[in-house]
């Protein structure tokens, strides 16, 4: 297998031994040519290819909290050995890397066979407490996937995905997870804006982490191919791994499917409720990027809502069409499942089970939505007054430019015997606007003042459940800029600074106000402040 060595750090450092078990590898059908030559691979679900070696892999950042889990001490994540095995150029006892074969529908259309491209899973590991973790690389080199691309990552789109993988996940939200970046020591070419300059960067790699990295595309593959064996081997097997409660349930019959979807359906519907409550718009919700288990997955041009505007999406490459803006995610994970459903289908003699699932994502996510407008307006419940005055407050944020985060989050100190715009002022970005919307900001808040009197409830819990789902501290595009522009500079210590803030998302942190505070001005035009280009 390839021509990577077998590191000798397991022996002098037994930490770093972990417990495989490679069940992607084997039990579904591979393909047989190794190794990473650009091709279409037919009937397998995933291609075996080492990680290409680096110059300099370097330790840049980590996760404790993964790292923890993982069952890997501090001392051994400083050991060389493990910037040798997490930036590709060692492999520990029982890694076997592949890269996995899927397809997926980018900007609504079907785009064929994508593919890890760059991406390369190490292993599937069971850690002390029994739990599967799969280890991939993202940045490791060619894949039989990379199509015309170099297999590559730059370091900016690394500390983004390294930084909000973590973020996200302390801000409760489903998603993959970070263990580590490493600097490649190596420069990676990229033109960022595709407007002809292009340029060397510093390249890096993300060991990223979760139960499964399935994505809707992997199905939808096999069912475009007509290869319903494959198709059914991966439903079986997906359903084995990655929801055994399901598969506890005896034979793998249509109503074990239907579970299935329905379950995909509504993990769906809890992570995109999740993102339309703290204000992530993921910028690029192509099939491919969808999780089987409901995880927010793939940080590439994502961005977090400053002044409040559904319209918004900060991927570039989207900006015509603007189909992941941020107000139609609901939406289009609705029409992605739809996608899901259809290539499940050939599974199906009764479609309405389908249907079905569907119908429980649209349930689940009106749910979750008024759950979450109970807590974020600090109301014991949410009736239907209260999604219309939600949808009022969002139309006068939209229209007034109001920060989303700061808005919601000084909501819990408003005085209701004495409600006025006053302690909000903080949270405008343009103070004529802030003055002439004034009055309607009055009335409503007046409105919310008597409504939150008649809820009756105990003041202090109010204000704890509020601030519990209206975080303080979030991955404000400008912050991870900001440490990006220093990690370019050769300095990456800011990285698990701003990963410290992102620890406690919803607390109060004396002495950290810098980082709550609404986008400053020169970064209202900026490259990765307020757009992005899908270039990594
Ligand atoms: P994304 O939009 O990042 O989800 O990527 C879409 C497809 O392009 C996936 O199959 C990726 O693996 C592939 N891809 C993106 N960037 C690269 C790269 N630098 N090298 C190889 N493949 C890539
Ligand atoms: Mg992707």
């Amino acid at each position: 297998m390839g021509n990577i060595p077998h590191s000798t750090a397991t022996k002098s450092d037994p930490v770093l031994a972990f417990e495989f078990d490679n069940a992607f590898l084997r039990e579904l059908p591979g393909d047989p040519e190794v190794g990473p030559w650009v091709r279409q691979v037919e009937g397998a679900a995933w291609s075996r290819v080492a990680p290409t070696p680096v110059a300099a892999p370097r330790l840049l950042a980590h996760s404790a909290e993964m790292a923890r889990v993982l069952g890997i001490g501090e001392a051994d994540i400083r050991s060389p050995a493990f910037a040798e095995v997490f930036g590709g150029n060692a492999l520990l006892a029982g890694m076997d890397p592949f890269a996995a074969n899927y397809g997926g529908h980018q900007f609504g259309h079907w785009a064929g066979q994508l593919g890890d491209g760059r991406a390369i899973t190490l292993g599937e590991t069971i850690n002390a407490a029994g739990q599967r973790w799969e280890l991939q690389l993202k940045g490791a080199g060619l894949t039989p996937y990379s199509r015309t691309a170099d297999g590559r990552a730059v370091l900016r789109s690394s500390i983004r995905e390294f930084l909000c993988s973590e973020a996200m996940h302390h801000l409760g939200v489903p998603t993959t997870r970070a263990l580590s970046l490493v600097g490649t020591g190596e420069a990676v070419v990229r033109d960022m804006f595709y407007d002809g300059h292009p340029k060397p960067e510093p390249g890096a790699i993300v060991c990223r982490v979760a139960p499964s990295f399935l994505r809707f595309g992997n199905f939808e593959l096999p069912y475009s191919r007509g290869d319903l064996l494959l198709l059914r081997q991966l439903v079986e097997f997906c359903i084995r791994r990655d929801y055994p409660d399901l598969a506890s349930e005896g034979s793998m019959d249509e109503r074990v499917h239907a579970r299935w979807f329905g379950e995909i359906c509504e993990r769906t519907a809890v992570m995109i409720a999740h993102w339309m409550r703290v204000g992530f718009v993921h910028g690029v919700m192509n099939t491919d990027n969808m999780s089987i288990l409901g995880l927010t997955i793939d940080y590439g041009p994502y961005g977090w809502i400053d002044n409040y505007d559904p319209d918004w999406t900060p991927n570039t490459t989207d900006r015509h069409g603007r189909r992941y803006r941020f107000g139609w995610q609901p939406k289009i994970a609705y029409w992605n499942l739809m996608r899901l459903g259809q290539a499940l289908s050939p599974l199906f003699e009764d479609v309405q089970l389908l249907n079905d699932g569907l119908q429980r994502y649209a349930d689940v996510y009106t749910r979750e939505d008024r759950n979450n407008i109970a807590r974020k307006l600090g109301l014991r419940e949410c009736r239907d007054e209260d999604v219309e005055r939600v949808q009022e407050l969002h139309q006068l944020l939209a229209d007034a430019e109001v920060d989303m985060t700061l808005f919601f989050r000084g909501l819990a100190d408003v005085d209701v015997d004495a409600p006025v715009l006053q302690p909000f002022a903080h949270a405008f970005y343009d103070d004529e606007k802030r003055t002439a919307a004034e009055p309607v900001f009055d009335a409503w808040l007046s409105g919310y003042a008597a409504r939150v009197k008649e809820d009756a409830s105990d003041p202090g819990e109010r204000r704890l459940r509020m601030n519990a789902a209206n975080p303080k501290y979030v991955l404000r595009n400008y912050l991870a800029q900001q440490v990006i522009d220093r990690a370019e500079q050769g300095d990456p210590s800011g990285i698990e600074e701003l990963l410290e803030v992102m620890r406690r998302p919803y607390d109060e942190q004396p002495g950290r106000d810098d980082f709550a505070r609404k986008r400053p001005d020169w970064a209202r035009e900026r490259a990765g402040c307020s757009m992005l280009s899908c270039s990594s």
